[in-house]
């Protein structure tokens, strides 16, 4: 009886086990925001040098990929469950979420303010395919897209000249201001407020960061892959 009770415990506690070991080894992708926790410090798996060696990789796509269709599913099922709702809204990160920053980044393998900076106003980032074919096919389906981002306003002619040229259609584009100092997820927070205050409902944020999501003011949140850096 003993021997059966412990090959019980033995196989509860594994399937426990692997289960955590699942969970903890996930990062978070898609959730109700309102489940989104900030990080108080920066994850361990986030390097610059290895982040790097990931985005370059097919994994990187495959996750991008994957994860740009959860938030394309949450909308499309939102839209069909709830016909009626008016004043649909999506919000979306600009960097490493719809702008590529790889070109700059391959060939910078030591980060440098400096240069970064010249790469943003040089307005030649690439867009991430999968998240602005989400966003140009939603945006045909109805939805509002308000691009919220962490660049600051001494950049939005290059920024919107980047998105435009490259015939991104949106609703709206929020930078920090020159002067903001502070989190990043409280600038951001603020501007969803201040959308839903206009009368949206913003149905899906999605960003490469927490601080692009925690805050509230979403009923969706996806959160895109970056192990190269982490904005508190
Ligand atoms: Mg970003």
């Amino acid at each position: 009886m003993d021997n059966v009770i412990d090959s019980r415990r033995f196989w509860q506690n594994l399937i426990f086990l692997v289960f955590w070991g699942c969970l903890s080894l996930t990062n978070v992708k898609a959730c109700p925001a309102s489940e989104i926790k900030p990080l108080a410090q920066k994850p361990s798996e986030i390097d610059y040098v290895q982040g790097l060696q990931y985005a370059l990789s097919p994994s990187y796509t495959n996750d991008l990929d994957n994860t740009v269709q959860l938030a394309e599913k949450f909308c499309d099922d939102y839209r069909q469950q709830n016909p009626d709702s008016k004043n649909l809204a999506i919000v979306s990160d600009l960097d490493e979420t719809l702008l590529d920053n790889r070109p700059f980044y391959k060939v910078n393998p030591k980060f440098n303010h400096k240069a970064y900076h010249e790469w943003v106003i040089s307005n030649v980032a690439p867009l991430l395919e999968p998240t602005a074919k989400f966003l140009s096919r939603e945006r045909k389906n109805g939805y509002a897209i308000f691009l919220l981002t962490g660049r600051r306003e001494r950049d939005r002619v290059a920024t919107t000249y980047n998105l435009v040229k490259q015939n991104v259609d949106y609703d709206g584009l929020f930078l920090k201001p020159n002067d903001f100092k502070g989190h990043a997820y409280d600038f951001k927070t603020n501007v969803r407020k201040a959308i839903e205050d206009m009368g949206f409902k913003i149905v899906e944020n999605i960003g490469d960061q927490v601080s692009d999501l925690y805050g509230g003011y979403a009923i969706d949140c996806v959160k895109l892959p970056n192990k190269m850096y982490f904005v508190p």
